[in-house]
Parts: C-alpha cells; structure tokens; sequence
C-alpha cells in the first residue's frame, strides 16, 4: 500500500488500492482535497 503525506496537516495515511497521479484524494485527517502528483519518482499529495 502507497502512502503519501498530507502537505496541509503533515500526517502520512495510506492511499487508496490503485491510486495513480492526477488523481483527486481526500485527506481522512483534516479532510483536505488534494491531488496525486509524481515528485521525485513517487506519489506525492499536493493541496488540490
Ligand atoms: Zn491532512
């Protein structure tokens, strides 16, 4: 399981099974909306 790290609380969750850049995802701590970006050769969440 990938996990990304929320750029607006700092708190690492894991992502859902077959989440790929560009897609929308939803911080379950401080329930953000961000979106999946490659950084660095990994996912990386990013304030949408
Ligand atoms: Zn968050």
């Amino acid at each position: 399981m990938q996990k990304v790290t929320c750029p607006t609380c700092n708190v690492e969750f894991d992502l859902p099974e077959g989440a790929k850049e560009g897609d929308q995802v939803t911080c379950p701590i401080c329930g953000a909306d961000l979106k999946l970006v490659i950084e660095d050769g990994k996912l990386t969440a990013e304030t949408a």
